[in-house]
């Protein structure tokens, strides 16, 4: 299997991301309660910790997936804090949300325009959506068909595609390899790598720990929704296990 992004596309432009202060509530629920992060452009962030601690809900809120009650995201210097998510997306700025974020009653091929139209120069849509396609032949096979009736690795393959058709400036990736077969996982980290190779910040949400912090550079261990701990990669395997351990 190749990456599309193996493939010759405009090298994006690196982006900043800030955050600072930031709450999510759900009700009176605290989810996310006060967090600080700064991710260098071109650098990768594994954001870790127990279930419940509030990593879905920092991605979402970052990207203007849920609302922010409190707090600024800032991506280069600008101030995107309660953009519409769309809006945010028009800077360059993917999201896969756990649970895919695919539009289940549009077509494979469907969705894979449906990113592109936002993402890409009309005359280079059809390049890249001959790499989504080739990258997943599964897709291609199932070009035609409701993404919605895709089995679950095959809907997170078209949510993988979608990203890498366009390579973003800044990737939000929330559990990426959820439910996906080890040589497919194996796929989800070498486009990874190569999407940072290739300059795309990258902030990262996922269960499998060590992989995610031998691409990161820096992590965070987030617990009941505060940073409990944040540093370089190399060190945070520790603080990782016992926020596992101690709960969200
Ligand atoms: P996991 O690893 O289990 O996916 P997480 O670290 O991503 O967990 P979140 O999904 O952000 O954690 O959830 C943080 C807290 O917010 C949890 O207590 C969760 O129950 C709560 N929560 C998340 N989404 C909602 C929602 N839509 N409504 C109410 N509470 C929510």
């Amino acid at each position: 299997m190749t990456s599309p992004l193996a493939a010759p596309t405009a090298q994006p432009t690196v982006a900043r991301l800030s955050v600072h202060g930031l709450e999510v509530r759900y009700g009176e629920a605290l989810a996310v309660a006060g967090v600080d992060l700064e991710v260098a452009a071109g650098t990768a962030v594994a954001v870790l910790g127990a279930n419940g601690a509030g990593k879905s809900s920092l991605a979402a809120a970052i990207v203007g997936a849920v609302p922010v009650a409190r707090g600024r995201v800032h991506i280069d210097g600008t101030d995107v804090t309660a953009w519409a998510a769309h809006r945010v997306a028009r800077l360059g700025i993917a999201f896969v949300p756990e649970g895919r974020g695919i539009f289940p009653h549009l077509s494979v091929a469907d969705n894979l325009r449906a990113l592109l139209r936002a993402a890409v120069e009309p005359a280079e849509r059809a390049d890249a959506l001959g790499r989504a396609l080739s990258t997943f032949p599964v897709l291609r096979d199932r070009a035609r068909q409701l993404a919605g009736t895709l089995s679950g690795g095959e809907q997170q393959m078209l949510a993988l595609a979608r990203v890498l058709a366009a390579p973003p400036r800044l990737l939000v990736a929330d559990e990426m390899s959820l439910g996906l077969a080890p040589k497919l996982v194996d796929l989800v980290f070498e486009s990874l790598a190569r999407a940072k190779a290739q300059g795309v910040t990258i902030l990262l949400v996922e269960q499998y720990v060590d992989r995610a912090l031998e691409l990161a550079d820096t992590a965070v261990v987030l617990r009941q929704g505060r940073v409990d701990w944040h540093g370089p990669s190399t060190e945070a395997r520790e603080h990782a296990v016992s926020g596992y351990l101690g709960g969200g």
